[in-house]
């Protein structure tokens, strides 16, 4: 098939010659079982004569190739396997069989799911997707929209993501949601898909992570079947939900074929959200025509939640789990755990692990005795209490001073807070520009650099600056 780019050959020698050079003897024997079908996106398409010869290259030859082109492409390596087939250009000539094969009668393996469906467990005969309807995927039932606890911090991607899902509110397409790690994205995207399938039974709901699609866009060309991809994300798609766009840095192919379909369904005024790890604005290496229609509709962010907000996860948590935490230890561990929800999460579910194992009550001195040991920095101001600060002297909201907005009162007020976090936190300058709205680091060193002139130079700076170090105490 010529549809797969063969650009790589060369790439794919060298890897073979280094994995060769590094492997034992039996190289020769499984390589002659496997083809090589191309290279695309980070994505290597192989085939392989039968489950055996994939298990065992698998297992035993593969991180070293990846390694290989990993190092030489710069990219993360997924396998996209064929099974069976006629093997014409084998990676080793010759009709060379492996010596022992064991006759192990195996259960024989499942089929691989397309990528992006995580299926439920069914019977093969009826794996195949039903004529006209997606493939069944899971999704985590926990990500629901009643388990969400909203907060200044995400009031506006989660507002947008029910008005997604047809529930009311101005709905915007595509929704483009966009946060740091664990600030509960895949929830909200889950939380959509659970609404739209429990309201709407007959739409049509995709729901892929963005390195799933990768994958199923290779594994399509290697297998022809990119008649069906596209149907599948063109025509046979009301809802599409994209997770981690971020992952298609680079990825100039996949890119493409993604492009199509959002123009497809976009036209047809299908419903897109994609999520990322960015603002729109900084994705890496991401053609700008997709750039710019991930703007077309609402790009919604999602902060670090406010400590009101964390107490209010803890909360909620913990009833859902049947856990016993008295308010105080609730309030101790949302001042300690800043970060991200995951964290929070992952705070609790240790104490809670901890407990059980050690037989103790979740008290507060437990808590402060494993806090002590994981969080030494409890009491210290955080980036988030600063920022507050901030907003409150000048009269803004925390949205507003992370945002885009350029506005001069604005600007400066957020040169200040930057300023203040660099004075007073350990925090380096790339971390500050992650917590304010995922700026560079560049924009930070330039704002503390402007703000300690201006505390020299301008009398009214300088009193703004007291005055905040006063409230925020030494
Ligand atoms: P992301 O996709 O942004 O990295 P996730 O959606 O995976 O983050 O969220 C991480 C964890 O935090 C999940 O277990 C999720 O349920 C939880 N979580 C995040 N935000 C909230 C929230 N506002 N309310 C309740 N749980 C949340
Ligand atoms: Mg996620």
């Amino acid at each position: 098939m010529g549809m797969i780019d063969r650009a790589h050959d060369e790439l794919w020698d060298d890897a073979v010659a280094f994995t060769r050079g590094r492997s034992p003897g039996s190289f020769e024997q499984w390589f002659s079982g496997v083809q090589f079908e191309g290279l695309i996106d980070g994505v290597l398409a192989l085939r392989a004569r039968d489950e055996f010869v994939k298990d065992w290259v698998e297992q035993h030859f593969l991180p070293t190739l990846a390694d290989y082109l990993r190092s030489q492409t710069g990219l993360s390596i997924q396998t996209a396997w064929s099974v069976g087939g006629e093997l014409d250009r084998p990676v080793v000539d010759g009709p060379i069989a492996p010596a022992v094969r064991p006759r192990v009668l195996r259960p024989s393996a499942p089929p691989p799911s397309p990528a992006g469906f995580e299926y439920e467990p069914v019977p093969s005969s009826v794996r195949k997707p039903a004529l006209g309807g997606p493939p069944p995927f899971t999704l985590n039932p926990k990500y629901s929209f009643a388990n969400f606890v909203v907060g200044p911090s995400n009031q506006l991607a989660h507002a947008a993501a029910i008005a997604a899902a047809g529930g009311g509110g101005p709905r915007h397409n595509p929704l483009f949601l966009c946060g740091g790690t664990g600030l509960g994205k895949t929830h909200l995207v889950h939380a959509v898909a659970h609404r739209v399938r429990a309201e709407r039974p007959q739409a049509k709901i995709v729901y892929i992570s963005a390195e799933k699609f990768v994958n199923e866009f290779v594994q399509s060309l290697q297998d022809s079947k990119m008649a069906e991809f596209r149907s599948r994300y063109r025509e046979r798609c009301d809802l599409l939900l994209v997770d981690d766009i971020q992952f298609l840095a680079s990825k100039t192919q996949t890119q493409e074929e993604f492009f199509h379909a959002f123009n497809a369904l976009h036209q047809a005024d299908k419903q897109i959200i994609v999520t990322s790890d960015k603002y729109p604005q900084q994705l890496e290496r991401m053609e700008e025509r997709l750039i710019s229609r991930f703007t077309w509709g609402l790009v919604a962010d999602i902060q670090g939640p406010e400590l009101e907000t964390r107490v209010a996860i803890l909360r909620k948590k913990a009833i859902a789990e049947n856990i016993d935490l008295a308010p105080e230890v609730v309030l101790l561990l949302a001042q300690a755990v800043r970060s991200n929800v995951r964290e929070l999460e992952g705070a609790l579910i240790r104490l809670v692990a901890k407990s059980s194992l050690l037989h103790r009550a979740i008290d507060i001195d437990f808590v402060r005795a494993e806090l002590a040991v994981t969080a030494p920095r409890v009491t210290e101001t955080g980036i988030d209490d600063i920022q507050r600060a901030v907003c409150h002297h000048f009269k803004l909201t925390e949205r507003e001073l992370c945002s885009k907005d350029r506005h001069k009162s604005i600007a400066f007020a957020r040169h200040v807070a930057m300023y203040l976090c660099k004075q007073r936190l350990k925090a380096s300058f790339p971390e500050l520009g992650r917590a304010f709205g995922n700026r560079d680091h560049t924009t930070v060193m330039s704002a503390v650099r402007k703000v300690e002139a201006l505390r020299e130079s301008d009398p009214e700076v300088r009193a703004h600056l007291e005055a905040l170090e006063r409230k925020l105490g030494n």
